[in-house]
């Protein structure tokens, strides 16, 4: 490990309840148990996740397709998110549209400029397990469609639905 660099975390997601479970890439066991519901997920850390080099493969569930996202705290993002459509439904109430899209444009703002200077990180399309660390950045930004498709292959692989 280079002086300097944060070692690897991943945030491993609980197949069973969704639940993170921090991990260290470079120390990680064969398999953890997951503190919440008690299920066994075995991990399977590629030599360039141990190394911080790239997310090539997920541990949890195998997968090979990653989105990058920047990384806040999901509470903040829901506030504002819940806040700005609140008051933009108190305007559509008075017919009052446009200062309704000003409003949700503002709150988009504000997104940019708060998490802006936030870290990217990587997440897996599947199982939502998240990597943090030094490696360069190369998952393309997240898409609708494809997390469709891969969310709903995983859900069957896996039995949730
Ligand atoms: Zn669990
Ligand atoms: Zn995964």
């Amino acid at each position: 490990m280079t002086a300097g660099r944060d070692p690897m975390d991943i945030l491993a997601k609980c197949p069973r309840c969704d639940a993170g479970l921090p991990v260290r890439a470079a120390e990680a066991p064969g398999a953890i148990k997951c503190g919440r519901c008690g299920h066994e997920i075995p991990l399977d850390v590629s030599e360039l996740l141990r190394a911080d080099s790239a997310v090539d493969r997920c541990p949890v569930c195998a997968g090979g397709d990653f989105y990058r996202r920047k990384d806040f705290d999901p509470k903040v993002g829901l506030a504002v998110v819940i806040t700005g459509a609140a008051i933009s439904a108190g305007f559509y109430w008075f017919g009052l549209d446009l200062v309704a899209y000003g409003i949700l444009g503002a709150a988009a703002l504000i997104d940019l400029v708060v998490y802006g200077r936030l870290k990217e990180i990587t997440v897996c399309y599947r199982c939502h397990s998240e990597f943090r660390g030094a490696y360069p950045r190369t998952a393309p930004p997240f898409d609708l469609h494809t997390a469709d498709v891969l969310e709903q292959e995983y859900e069957r692989r896996i039995g949730r639905r």
